[in-house]
């Protein structure tokens, strides 16, 4: 028998358009108040699975249906990201601008391969990384590409790294089984592992990740680099990239990326640098000093869905030479060709992805909605509340303050006469539970050598006075709790 068409065709768009009104209602009611729900969920391993039926089903069920279980099912074991005692990890806000583009990016289904497979996607890719070039303050000449996470953007710096130099030929030959030398990447001993996945992915091998000590203020020491690779290449090993960090996930520091180039452009390495989450700061003019150097870089990273209000994933990775990228990653097949492949750009030969989400199309969104002018503003709000938070920890008795704090992220821990690092960092750690605890604050921790730190980490939009204040009594409740 031959199906109708309601059984070959998509669900009855009068039903979507019901659920899709309805939906937004639902969503701006979350926005105006993510605080209703706990910032955390209960903790309970299998809370969510077991709820669930083991099998999908049958028949098609209703939408009315299936979003009432997403309420009563899956809501309840979500982790608020967007709630404004949302401290921990690097706080972020998905707000309405970048919500109305991901719904737009999913009914056009656009997929951005190739120009011809989109153009307006793939030159708006264009334009906007350019446009957040210049809210960076960067200088003209960088070749902006929109991924999907910070960890890839990393990958692709390195792929072009080892493909910078043309003798290697890794591309073509592989690493192993031919007389090469151990290729190094260099980074400091607080950058983020996304260094060691790129590395373990791209065949380099953990261990040639050489990771550089840093100051008392956790930033690479440019002499420990330069000896490092001095040793190295006496070594007989092949010396190919260094990465600087502008706002370590730990604690936020900024590694001198001025002096870090000048060794690269000595030595002939590839410099990257990771500004995932600090690099944003750059759009606030009395920060901008902090991405002082990243111009003389090969690439740059900075992600859009860490502190510039865009929903995950948005990851812009610049880089200088994109024929290089190209050379890494460029691979035509027949049905791929096109005839105006050589005046365009098809986003696919740079990357190992093919298909591509059009995630330009919600920076764009954001950018246009907040402006240079407004995005600086909330930047700078996030920073003076986390100034102000300092403040309150350093003037308490038995707090301390353990790092800097250039940005939005504060490290600090409670300290007790004569107490030893063991108990002290241990009593931390419980101080930290029962704030999570209490639903209405999350925050992280980090360890700074040995040394357990706790680490908020402002940058929601919602985040007020009143939440840092939450967060300070209920740290303190918990000092007091022992
Ligand atoms: C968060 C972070 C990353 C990883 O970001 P993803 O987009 O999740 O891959 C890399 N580097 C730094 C410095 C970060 O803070």
């Amino acid at each position: 028998m031959i199906p109708t068409s309601a059984e070959t065709h998509d669900i009855p768009l009068e039903e979507f358009r019901a659920q899709a009104h309805k939906l937004a209602d639902w969503i701006a009611r979350y926005l105006e108040d993510p605080a209703r729900y706990p910032v955390l969920p209960p903790l309970v391993p299998g809370a969510t699975r077991d709820k669930l039926p083991p099998a999908p089903p049958q028949q098609g069920e209703s939408l009315e249906t299936i979003l009432a279980d997403f309420e009563q099912t899956i809501l309840p074991g979500l982790t608020h990201w967007n709630h404004p005692g949302f401290m921990a990890y690097f706080a972020n806000s998905a707000t309405a601008p970048g919500i109305l583009a991901e719904f737009l990016m999913a009914a056009l289904n656009v997929n951005g391969m190739l120009w011809r497979t989109s153009p307006a996607a793939t030159e708006l890719e264009g334009v906007v990384t350019d446009w957040l070039r210049q809210l960076l303050g960067l200088t003209p000449g960088w070749f902006g590409m929109v991924n999907d996470l910070a960890s890839t953007s990393t990958l692709y710096a390195l792929a072009a790294a080892r493909e910078a130099d043309e003798s290697l030929n890794v591309r073509r030959l592989g690493l192993a089984g031919r007389d090469l030398p151990r290729m190094r990447v260099y980074c400091s001993e607080w950058a983020h592992n996304s260094i060691d996945k790129a590395a373990m992915t791209l065949g380099l091998g953990s261990e040639n990740v050489v990771r550089v000590k840093a100051d008392a203020e956790f930033r690479m020491r440019p002499d420990l680099l330069e000896a490092a690779i001095a040793a190295d290449r006496a070594a007989g090993y092949k010396p190919i990239a260094i990465v600087a960090t502008v706002g370590t996930t730990s604690m936020t520091s900024v590694d001198p990326v001025p002096a870090i180039a000048d060794i690269a452009q000595r030595e002939q390495l590839w410099l990257h640098v990771d500004g995932a989450y600090g690099g944003v700061a750059g759009a606030v003019p009395e920060l901008r000093h902090l991405l002082d150097g990243v111009d003389r870089a090969d690439s740059f990273v900075v992600n859009p869905h860490k502190w510039l209000f865009t929903p995950m994933d948005c990851s812009v990775f610049f880089v200088r030479k994109p024929a290089v990228l190209k050379r890494a990653f460029s691979l035509m097949a027949a049905y791929l060709e096109t005839a105006e492949q050589d005046v365009v750009v098809n986003y696919m030969d740079y990357g190992y992805q093919l298909g591509r989400r059009f995630r330009s199309l919600k920076l764009w969104m954001v950018l246009r909605a907040f402006g240079a002018e407004g995005i600086a503003t909330r930047i700078r709000h996030h920073c003076a509340l986390a100034s102000e938070f300092a403040g309150w920890v350093r003037e308490a008795p038995n707090w301390e303050v353990a790092a800097p704090h250039p940005f939005s992220t504060i490290c600090f821990r409670h300290v007790l006469p004569g107490e030893g690092v063991e108990a002290t960092n241990a009593r931390n750690a419980r101080i930290l539970d029962r704030v999570n605890e209490s639903g209405d604050i999350f925050i992280s921790h980090t360890m700074l050598g040995p040394v357990y730190v706790i680490r908020v980490a402002l940058g929601n939009l919602g985040t007020e006075e009143r939440h840092i204040r939450r967060a300070w009594e209920l740290l303190q409740q918990g000092a007091l709790a022992g």
